[in-house]
């Protein structure tokens, strides 16, 4: 590798990313037309020129989810070692499926996930693989969770039970459940929303009633998800209580944790985790709040002989397992041929060590509650609840929609938008390690500017202001 070049251009490409602009202003025939007169593939072109343009179409076509004022969907800023390692992997092309095809790959992996599963106290021998991403890993427990809890699911399916199998979420987890209940044949209507208090946690107490209900109308309730971050308002569930009412219940506990469980290697967050060590399984982004490039999900189970049911392969091309210390990754997760995901983080961590990373989220969550602050200062109304960097707001008389079409249109910055009970707010998240106090405070600063200017003000004013015709046409 060439490290001190690769450097460099990793800097320059940083540094001209948080000068520019966040926001694209393109069409899809503007894209297609270049596309279409460029690329024929008939004639052959160089590769310089086709890297260059490239480059500039991700420069000017793309939300730049690394830049320092993106607040948005969890999208992180990356480390040159994060990087290095993609360009490593590519190089190499690792096939992680079986051990013996990359011994260094599959144990640079495990070594990597140990580390993780001591930090979220699993057990030593508990199962971990990485994914492709958060939706993966929730699939993964959900297929385990069923061949756990329903022996003959694996090799009779769903129709061979005699109760319908029910999972308990709230209307704030993650949408990749509603799929999986699709694609795993629970149908969507197999997932139960169980209320929320005003915080939008699970309310134990519902979770109670609505198991109870269900058993008592022959449903076969077998699997709770308690999330540690909510994607729209990061939410964190009663891990604690239902993980002892699943114990209770013979429930598998599953903790979604994709974005917020990386809060559990620092010892000033980690207590709002608490109870997380109960779970059953536990999904955990590295390419969240552990700023990897895509995609790094983590899948950790508490009960190996459950994964290896649940993924059991015999392949006649495949040689029977010799070592017993190792695993084939083909028989504990969904995929076959696998890239070497794990590097990224291993790379990351080994060179920023244990404290830089600590350092990494802590800065984020200060950063965060700078925002908080300086938004309740100016006026703004907080609406979540949550000790991590998202922060939910909205203030009299906003139509957030055409607010943040304004803050994108003027390259303020990227917020999403988001409905908390209802109510629609501006959604902000601290997602890049490189957001200082001083970004903060211009953005906030320069929102009060659009508010004062009048945009994106209540309709009402904006009725008044359009002409009758206009309102008829
Ligand atoms: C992002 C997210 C997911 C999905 O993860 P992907 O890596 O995007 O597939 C699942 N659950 C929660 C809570 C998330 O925030």
């Amino acid at each position: 590798m060439f490290l001190d070049e690769f450097r460099s251009d990793f800097e320059k490409v940083e540094s001209e990313i948080a000068m520019g602009p966040i926001v694209p202003a393109v069409t899809p025939e503007e894209i297609r037309s270049h596309l279409t007169s460029c690329y024929d593939f008939k004639k052959k072109m160089a590769l310089e020129e086709v890297v260059a343009d490239v480059e500039n179409m991700l420069r000017t076509w793309q939300v730049q989810v690394t830049h320092p004022r993106y607040f948005g969907l969890f999208n992180p800023s990356v480390t040159l070692a994060s990087v290095v390692a993609e360009t490593l992997v590519a190089m190499y092309n690792p096939q992680l499926a079986n051990w013996r095809t990359s011994p260094a790959g599959n144990e640079i992996e495990k070594h990597t996930l140990n580390w993780l599963i001591a930090k979220f106290g699993l057990p030593v021998n508990a199962s971990a693989t990485f994914t492709s991403g958060g939706s993966e890993a929730n699939l993964s427990a959900v297929v385990v969770a069923l061949t756990h809890a329903f022996p003959a699911f694996g090799e009779h399916g769903l129709r061979h039970l005699a109760a319908l199998p029910m999972i308990y979420v709230t209307a704030e987890a993650h949408h990749s459940f509603n799929k999986i209940a699709h694609m795993t044949g629970l149908g969507r209507r197999a997932l139960r929303t169980v209320a929320t208090d005003s915080s939008l946690k699970l309310d134990m107490a519902d979770l109670k009633r609505c198991v109870a209900e269900d058993r008592n109308n022959g449903f076969a309730p077998f699997m709770v998800v308690g999330a540690a971050g909510t994607t729209a308002a990061g939410a964190i569930d009663p891990l604690l209580e239902i993980g002892r009412f699943c114990r209770e219940e013979n429930l598998w506990f599953h903790v979604d944790a994709a974005w917020g469980g990386a809060a559990i290697i620092s010892e000033k967050l980690r207590h709002h985790l608490t109870g997380i060590d109960t779970a059953d399984s536990i999904t955990c982004d590295a390419h969240k709040w552990l700023s990897v490039p895509m995609g790094a999900g983590m899948f950790f189970c508490r009960h190996p002989e459950a994964v290896a049911q649940a993924f059991r392969a015999e392949v006649s091309y495949m040689p029977k397992k010799t070592d017993r210390s190792v695993d084939d990754p083909y028989t504990t997760s969904a995929q076959w041929s696998r890239r070497f995901i794990g590097l990224k983080l291993f790379l990351a961590l080994a060179q920023h060590g244990e404290s830089g990373y600590v350092e990494m989220i802590e800065h984020q969550t200060q950063m965060g509650q700078v925002l908080r602050e300086s938004l309740k200062s100016s006026g703004w109304r907080i609406i979540n609840t949550t000790p991590f960097p998202l922060i939910c707001f909205t203030r009299e008389g906003l139509d957030t929609t055409q607010f943040l079409t304004a803050l994108r249109e003027q390259q303020i910055a990227w917020m999403s938008e988001a409905s908390l009970n209802g109510t629609p707010v501006l959604r902000a998240c601290i997602t890049s390690f490189k957001t200082t106090e001083a970004d903060i405070r211009w953005v906030v600063g320069e929102m009060n500017r659009l508010i004062d200017e009048g945009i994106g003000q209540c309709t009402s004013t904006q009725e008044l202001l359009i002409p009758a015709q206009a309102r008829n046409g």
